[in-house]
């Protein structure tokens, strides 16, 4: 995908004025819980059935996000059984990060204006330093955002009968995720494998778009070349924690390749969930890494940080 620059500021990105009271409510109250249940859980160890909870009620929804919601309803990395997409959009829900539309919508601006201070919504490249890494993993949430024009409505999905279902039912889903480790594990599952574990896939999830555009490698090609349009970084400990998305830089240099990690050997847990489904029959159109790979010249274009200095580069 091609980043392309819009001369005009759009109407509505960030309004760092307008600060968002309900997410700041909802933010504040998930982290209250979540350091009582760290603490709870040093007064009373919990049970093996809560940390079992736990890691699956970590894992699903998590690959609802970068399987179901990223590599397939944002970017069409691949093309899946209308009841695999299913239960991947409602284990997308229970990750309490929004309805499918609007977090499509969302991550379609930040590759559009790829690490453009005033146009991405969440780059670190925003403000300097400490204060940009804060903005890129939480601070853009925090206020009011509406996306520009272009972005404002997917056709595709406000036409789509299961988004349109997803949206009329986000709430209860989302807090099924409260809920199911409530119901199989009492008030300790709900503390730790619901609140703790909501907060933590949170952090890793918003690592993604500050740690893995700020910190780790850049993505090369077959020929050596180095990917240099934005600042996006291949980050080792995001990608054991966010099931291989932390292979960014690689997905910002081929946005709509289903495989993030690009070599056969690489820890990309959503690759193989998604070579898994393939295999069975329930995923086809995979769209594979190409080992022959070779950047385009406008991404070996000096950005991202450079750009700052230089100002826009294409
Ligand atoms: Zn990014
Ligand atoms: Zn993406």
């Amino acid at each position: 995908m091609t980043a392309t620059v819009t001369p005009e500021r759009p109407v509505s990105l960030p309004v760092k004025r307008q600060v968002s009271l309900q997410s700041i409510l909802v933010l504040g109250f998930l982290h209250l819980v979540a350091a009582f249940a760290v603490v709870n859980a040093f007064r009373s160890p919990p049970s093996a059935t809560v940390w079992v909870l736990f890691v699956a009620m970590w894992v699903l929804p998590q690959l609802g996000i970068t399987v179901g919601y990223h590599r397939m309803e944002t970017h069409n990395g691949f093309k899946c059984h209308p009841w695999v997409r299913a239960v991947l959009v409602v284990f997308g829900a229970m990750s309490v990060q929004g309805e499918v539309n609007g977090w499509v919508l969302n991550h379609r601006v930040h590759h559009h204006f790829q690490d453009q201070p005033g146009l991405d919504p969440h780059s670190p490249l925003e403000y300097p330093g400490i204060k940009g890494l804060l903005w890129a993993h939480v601070g853009w949430l925090l206020f009011r955002y509406e996306r520009p024009a272009q972005f404002r409505t997917s056709a595709r999905l406000e036409a789509d009968p299961l988004a349109r279902w997803q949206r009329r039912w986000y709430v209860p889903l989302a807090l099924a995720s409260f809920a199911i480790p409530f119901a199989v594990a009492g008030w300790d599952g709900l503390l730790l494998a619901g609140f703790l574990r909501v907060v933590l896939v949170l952090h890793v999830t918003w690592s993604v778009n500050s740690v893995c555009h700020k910190w780790g490698k850049r993505a090369i090609d077959s020929a050596g070349n180095v990917y240099l349009a934005d600042d996006s970084r291949n980050n080792w400990m995001v990608e054991i924690l966010a099931m291989g998305e932390g292979y960014h830089a690689n997905h910002h240099a081929q946005p709509t390749w289903a495989f993030h990690g690009w070599k056969r050997f690489s820890f990309d847990p959503s690759k193989w969930v998604i070579q898994l489904l393939a295999t069975v029959g329930l995923a086809w159109a995979v769209r594979r890494p190409d080992p022959a790979l070779v950047f385009k010249s406008h991404q070996l274009a000096g950005a991202g940080e450079d750009r700052q200095r230089v100002g826009p580069t294409r």
